[in-house]
């Protein structure tokens, strides 16, 4: 049987994606800060290998892909999801969502859409915030002047938004990140609307 389970509801799961080149990392930083109800961001599980400057319980849980395995044999997680088919798997862990409401914040997901529709199914009332590039043109342009990827991976990287917009509708909230102030304003109405229900 599906699993479906939703806590009380002072307590809340937040659900952000937004496609490569959305702004999403700045996004989610500043809400951490400045949003109006304690988010605790739960720290995913992945077997990708970190990158300079992440830490290890902080940005992720590195994970080999032996042990990532075995955790999802154990039931460890609520989702996992091979993001962007580069062979790493990604997952969040049952006891991120409890460390979230033991520490008396609503728990908060940086997810892509794959896991975001899986947690919609366990968490109906969850929160889900799809945050969109105000065009595929902007995404393309941020994606480049960051200069980390190849041509091919900046085309990879720009069908998959294309098919992650056609995902946006399925989200309680779509915010554009035209501007960072004002997509940031946006997601701290949404969430005291929330607090306010
Ligand atoms: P990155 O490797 O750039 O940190 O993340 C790549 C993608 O994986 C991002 O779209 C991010 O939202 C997604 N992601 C990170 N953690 C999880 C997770 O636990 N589950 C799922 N489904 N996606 C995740």
């Amino acid at each position: 049987m599906a699993e479906m389970f939703d806590p009380p509801s002072s307590f809340q799961v937040v659900v952000l994606s937004g496609p490569s080149g959305s702004g999403k990392t700045t996004v989610v930083e500043r809400l951490i800060r400045e949003a109006p109800v304690k988010l605790v961001k739960c720290v995913s599980a992945t077997t990708r290998p970190p990158r300079t400057g992440e830490i290890e319980g902080d940005a992720y849980y590195f994970l080999s892909p032996e042990d990532f395995a075995a955790r999802r044999t154990r039931n460890e997680f609520l989702e996992t999801a091979e993001v962007f088919g580069a062979g790493y798997w990604y997952g969040t862990l049952r006891s991120e969502i409890e460390r979230a409401r033991h520490a008396d914040g609503w728990a908060f997901l940086e997810i892509d859409v794959q896991g975001a529709l899986r947690m919609m199914e366990i968490y109906p009332n969850s929160l889900t915030i799809f945050l969109e590039p105000p065009s595929l043109a902007v995404c393309e342009q941020r994606l480049r002047s960051r200069g980390t990827d190849s041509e091919a991976t900046i085309v990879k990287r720009l069908r998959r938004v294309h098919e992650e917009l056609q995902l946006a509708d399925r989200y309680r909230h779509r915010v554009v990140n035209d501007e960072l102030d004002h997509a940031v304003g946006t997601i701290c109405q949404i969430l005291s609307d929330q607090l306010r229900t």
